[in-house]
């Protein structure tokens, strides 16, 4: 197994279960001893610190639908991995702990494809949407206390058989797919959605979700395949107005795909869309997600010129998606081994958050957790992020 990479003693920390990590607690600020500095410390600063404690980089989980097809889930359905917390919550968690196991330090929900309006076309009441909103967030914290009580029961700085048990916190993301991916008729991969879309229907689309989302306690929102510069600008503005009406504590990233390695996939200029996230304050680390491999270090040089951000990555395993019959073209992308392969690469160019989409599996995350770990006593790994003022937090 590969070494741990504690960045922090442990020994300043409560116990796992007590840890939240984007809000910290009074005990844990005593116990520090850094009473000022993280009551003080913003949204970007507790990003910055959480980076530290994963030894620099943070490991984000793999592909969630895939996986959970792999397990015989039939996915096949206009609500796709959304399905699941209908029929298999079980699974879900299941799922979840996988990819914790494999090294993940931050796993997202099963929320990509679950809209109240989508809940709503299959039949299903604005209520029942909600529930299955904030169901997704609950297993996903059940999951992490599963897990949570696994590292306890573990020898410190150890982990038992082919596990990955850690002794620092785990963050729960929702994920939040782009109006594209509601349509489920593959246009967050073009990115066009119609000449007569515009900013106010799109955030009408995405406020309520994330405010349902942004309630059930996840530690960070995440917005994903952000497909062009239209959404860029309404999630950074929708999110950052909800957390203002809302008086929400927590902050977000945003992740855009591309199909050149130059251009968001809707042509849009990838430093276009990141610069229109730059300046919320909200938004605490912007990326690229559901792109292949080969793209990836091209764009994080990109992206790393127009934002003082963290920057994150989860490419698919670079196979070919035939949007015809609604598959994976088999053998087009590229192995766990070549993928893991990229990873210093990708680190080198700038990214400070790395995991998978599509595709990708534990197996993956345990690749990328294990070259991870080989470079985190390298300090030009870690990010360093700039102090903000308080006001800005
Ligand atoms: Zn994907």
């Amino acid at each position: 197994m590969p070494a741990l990479p504690l960045a922090v003693s442990t020994s300043l920390l409560p116990p796992l279960h007590l840890q939240n990590p984007l809000h910290f607690r009074p005990d844990l600020i005593s116990l520090c001893g850094a009473v000022r500095f993280f009551n003080n410390m913003g949204h970007a600063d507790m990003m910055s610190d959480f980076l530290r404690q994963c030894g620099g980089v943070a490991v984000i989980d793999g592909g969630f639908a895939t996986e959970l097809e792999r397990h015989g889930a039939d996915l096949n359905d206009p609500l796709w991995s959304a399905k699941c917390l209908l029929t298999s919550p079980d699974l879900i968690r299941r799922v979840h702990l996988d990819y914790l196991e494999a090294g993940a330090d931050i796993i997202l929900t099963a929320s990509y494809q679950a809209t109240i309006q989508g809940f709503k076309n299959q039949g299903y009441s604005v209520e029942q949407g909600e529930n299955m909103l904030r169901k997704s967030v609950e297993l996903a914290r059940e999951a992490r206390d599963i897990y949570y009580t696994r590292c306890q029961e573990a020898p410190i700085k150890d982990s038992t058989g082919d596990k990955i048990l850690k002794q620092h916190q785990i963050l729960v993301a929702a994920s939040v797919g782009s109006y594209g991916a509601h349509l489920a008729d593959g246009s967050e991969y073009s990115g066009d959605y119609g000449d007569a879309m515009n900013l106010e229907f799109l955030k009408d689309f995405h406020r309520k979700r994330v405010k349902v989302l942004a309630d059930a306690g996840p530690d960070l929102i995440a917005f994903e395949t952000v497909p062009n510069r239209l959404e860029a600008q309404v999630d950074s503005d929708a999110f950052a107005m909800l957390l203002e009406e809302e008086n929400i504590n927590i902050p977000a990233w945003l992740s855009f795909n591309s199909k050149d390695g130059i251009n968001v996939v809707s042509g849009d200029s990838i430093t276009e869309c990141v610069a229109a996230a730059e300046s919320s304050n909200k938004v605490v680390a912007v990326g690229i997600n559901c792109t292949p491999p080969r793209f990836i270090r091209d764009l994080v040089l990109s992206i790393k010129k127009v934002t003082s951000k963290p920057i994150l990555i989860y490419p698919n395993s670079g196979e070919s998606y035939d949007a015809d019959i609604k598959q994976w073209v088999q053998h087009t992308g590229v192995s766990d081994k070549d993928f893991a392969s990229y990873v210093n690469k990708w680190c080198e160019a700038g990214a400070s958050l790395v995991g998978g989409c599509c595709r990708t599996t534990p197996h993956t995350i345990r690749s990328i957790y294990g070259t991870l770990s080989c470079k985190s006593a390298d300090p030009s790994l870690v990010f360093e992020a700039p102090r903000l003022q308080p006001s800005e937090g």
